[in-house]
Order: structure tokens, then C-alpha cells, then sequence
């Protein structure tokens, strides 16, 4: 038995020691910008083996590549970046000897997407390497007004239900339609007063869109966000609080998502549409799609900023992001999520969701969630983006210290910039942050 432990040692040792035979490695790099997207392929002796990881925390932000037991015989110095996203690759020490860490610096912060090819017609073994975003300047035509100037966020807000669909009813006989209206607006008026956004209503008063023409009407306005605004009911009255709905690729497994999307096919019903024009067929034709997957992570993310601050300023229901098949929240243009803002069939909180104070303040959380999400994740050639260096919202366990390290400069510097007296600063806080010095 020990004999054969030894054995098993020693084999393991040899996989160790002699990887050499099996070892791979990494003949060229070549690097493809294209408008949105760069894609860099790593030409391989062997089928590559690879793990990777980002890093988002600051500038240039940073893709990770490992490659096991392999061995680089570019030299890096000669690879030029002509990739406006791409500014430097370069090696790192990896973690195991005989391994190679490559890291690709970037401006922007991207979702890579990595795929192994086997060799076909004259390429061998390659990992090809896709970045989206924006990495070569369109040519072929004058650079339009749009394209010079920097652009605001728009933000398509969609009070749910209207006219024939009054939404759930209250106790008191308060209607949702009524009070996703008013929230909807006071919305629409923080956004405008932002230099950043622009609000657009999906409706802007008291009259009925059809569901599958909600999300259109924003995609035609090119909104960067979807935030379609409810008040809950449940069959009991005890069920209170605020929680927010994103797009799930199969139908609910909770009762209260089944409940949602019952109720927003009834909407259709109510709201007068034939019965010809309600369809079912968006979730086997859209949801398989790049795109799609890309908007609903991007609404999951909106979706948690917006929690949080609803979080400082109402009691909520759920604390994170619930998924339904919902057909408002179907659009692969942008992120979208559902927001539905108490229960209405509450006593209690029916006579909040009625008091202005309160709409208010639902709406100016919501606002400052939408801002938050827009400054961490602000979209190409917007005010946002060109702001973005010199902003940053404190998370938790943020100290001004950090931000100085962070953002290579002196917290005497970010103090006077932001006027602070202190250097007490807040979860949720937005700080200019100035150049390094
Ligand atoms: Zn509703």
C-alpha cells in the first residue's frame, strides 16, 4: 500500500516537473480593431488552455489572461496597439513557473468574451479574444454633429397601466395608474434637471400602451435605460414593501412572479389591445440572443443601485432583483427593470404611495439609483463617459484615504474639490474626483 503511495507521489511529481511534452505556446499575437469591438487572437502550438479575470478598479482597467504551461515566444515590445480600447499589452509574473500571464490594458471597462478555435484552413490552434466597445473611429463618413458632441442618457420611464387599466386598486380605492403617473413625473422632472440625462415617458398621461409597444417606443427614442414604474398588490393585505423585476429568460418560480405575469397579460386585456396583437413568442425568439443576455445583466446591475437607495428611504419587500418573463422588459437595445414601489393593497402603505411627500420621495431615489448605475457603467460618447475620471460614488468600506490611493491623488485634494469639511464621507456620496497629481 505505501509502495503504491509512493508511486502515486512520484507520478505526480513527473506531472509537475517534466509538463515540457505536453507544454504549449504562444507563437503570435494579432490584434483586430473594429468599430465596437477589438478582437485578439493568440495563435497557439497546441488547443489552448486559459483562465482569465478583470480588473475594474481602476484605470487602465485590466483583462487577465493565464495560460498553464505555456511559454512566449512573441516579444511584446513589437506589438503596437492601433485599438482606441487596447492601450498596452504586456506580461505579468504568473503563478505557476512555466505558465504566462498576459495582461491587455484597457480604457474602457469591458465584458471579454473568449472563445478556443481548432485549426481550419491556414490557422492552427488559437484563443480568439473579443473586447466590445468602441475601438476604431468610423470612417466612410463626415463625423456628424451627434458624433462631436457629447450626448445625454436618455432614460424612457414607463408609468405602467393607463387609461382602460386602472392597475391594482387599494382599499381606499387609490388606483396604480394614478400613482405611477405622478411618481413617473417627478422622475422624468429630476432626470431633466440633470446635466447628464434626459427623461422620455412612455406615457405622459392618463391613456393605454400596448405592452410589446412600451419597450419599442423607448428603443425608438435610442434610450439607455428602461424603467417601468408599479405599485404591488397581493390577495392579502399584509404583503408590503418596494422590490424590483428583471427580465428572466423562463417563466417565475415564485408565486409572487407568477402573480406579475398574470397580471401584466391582463393589462393587455383591460387596456383594449385584440387579442391578435398579444403575443407570447418573445421569449424563444429574443432571450438566446448576445444582445439579450448583455441587456439583462446590465438590468440586474441598474436594478441593484436602484435598491439600494429605495433601500435609505422606504421598507422593502425583497432586497434583491426578482426574475419574470415580463414582455415591458423585453428590449435587447437596453437594460430594463420594473420597479414596483410598495404595495398598494397595503392599507398603510397605500396611504404613503398617495402622499406627494413620499412619491417624491420614491422618485428621487429612483433617480439617484438610475445616476449611480449611469456613472459606474456610463454608455460610449455620453457626458457620463467623458466625466467619468473624474466622478466616483462611495461604496462601502470607501474612505477618502482609499480614493486617494485609488485615484492617484491627495485626500487635501478631493477635500477641497468637493468642499468637504470632513473626512466623513457617505455610502452613496458622488465626489469629484480631481487629476492625479
Ligand atoms: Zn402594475
Amino acid at each position: 500500500m505505501q509502495r503504491f503511495f509512493a508511486f502515486v507521489i512520484t507520478l505526480l511529481l513527473a506531472l509537475v516537473v517534466v509538463p515540457a511534452h505536453g507544454a504549449n505556446s504562444i507563437e503570435n499575437i494579432r490584434m483586430w480593431p473594429s468599430p465596437d469591438n477589438t478582437r485578439i487572437v493568440f495563435d497557439m502550438a497546441n488547443a489552448a488552455e486559459y483562465s482569465y479575470f478583470t480588473l475594474n478598479q481602476s484605470h487602465p482597467y485590466r483583462l487577465v489572461i493565464d495560460f498553464p504551461s505555456t511559454e512566449l515566444k512573441v516579444n511584446l515590445d513589437y506589438l503596437e496597439s492601433n485599438s482606441l480600447l487596447v492601450k498596452n499589452i504586456r506580461t505579468s509574473t504568473p503563478k505557476l513557473p512555466g505558465s504566462t500571464r498576459i495582461v491587455v490594458e484597457l480604457d474602457k471597462q469591458v465584458d471579454p468574451i473568449l472563445q478556443v478555435l481548432t485549426p481550419q484552413d491556414m490557422y492552427g490552434h488559437r484563443l480568439v479574444v473579443d473586447l466590445p466597445g468602441t475601438s476604431l473611429k468610423r470612417e466612410g463618413h463626415a463625423l456628424s454633429a451627434d458624433d462631436l458632441q457629447e450626448r445625454k442618457v436618455t432614460v424612457a420611464i414607463d408609468a405602467g397601466h393607463g387609461g382602460e387599466d386602472p392597475g391594482s386598486i387599494g382599499p381606499r380605492g387609490t388606483y396604480e395608474k394614478d400613482v405611477v403617473l405622478t411618481i413617473s413625473r417627478a422622475l422624468a422632472n429630476m432626470i431633466n434637471e440633470d446635466p447628464g440625462m434626459q427623461a422620455y415617458l412612455i406615457r405622459s398621461d392618463d391613456y393605454y400602451v400596448n405592452l410589446n409597444d412600451r419597450p419599442r417606443k423607448a428603443e425608438r427614442v435610442k434610450a439607455d435605460l428602461f424603467v417601468s414604474i408599479h405599485a404591488d398588490a397581493f390577495t392579502t393585505p399584509q404583503p408590503r414593501g418596494a422590490s424590483i423585476w428583471v427580465l428572466s429568460n423562463r417563466r417565475a418560480s415564485t408565486e409572487m412572479g407568477r402573480l406579475l405575469e398574470n397580471k401584466e397579460r391582463l393589462s393587455d386585456v383591460l387596456g383594449g389591445v385584440p387579442a391578435v396583437e398579444m403575443e407570447d413568442s418573445f421569449l424563444n425568439e429574443t432571450l438566446v440572443s448576445m444582445s439579450m443576455d448583455h441587456a439583462m445583466a446590465s438590468g440586474y446591475e441598474a436594478a441593484n443601485e436602484v435598491l439600494a437607495e429605495l433601500g435609505r428611504i422606504t421598507k422593502m419587500h425583497k432586497t434583491k432583483p426578482q426574475h419574470a418573463s415580463l414582455a415591458v422588459l423585453t428590449s435587447t437595445a437596453m437594460p430594463s427593470m420594473l420597479v414596483e414601489t410598495g404595495f398598494i393593497s397595503n392599507p398603510t402603505e397605500e396611504q404613503l404611495l398617495r402622499s406627494n411627500q413620499h412619491q417624491q420621495k420614491l422618485a428621487r431615489a429612483i433617480y439617484q439609483g438610475v445616476r449611480s448605475y449611469f456613472l459606474r457603467r456610463p454608455p460610449d460618447g455620453t457626458i457620463f463617459a467623458n466625466n467619468r475620471s473624474s466622478r466616483h460614488v462611495v461604496r462601502s468600506g470607501e474612505s477618502l484615504s482609499v480614493l486617494a490611493q485609488r485615484y492617484n491623488t491627495s485626500i487635501a485634494a478631493i477635500k477641497a474639490r468637493n468642499n468637504l469639511n470632513s473626512s466623513v464621507i457617505q455610502i452613496g456620496q458622488v465626489l469629484e474626483i480631481p487629476s492625479p497629481e
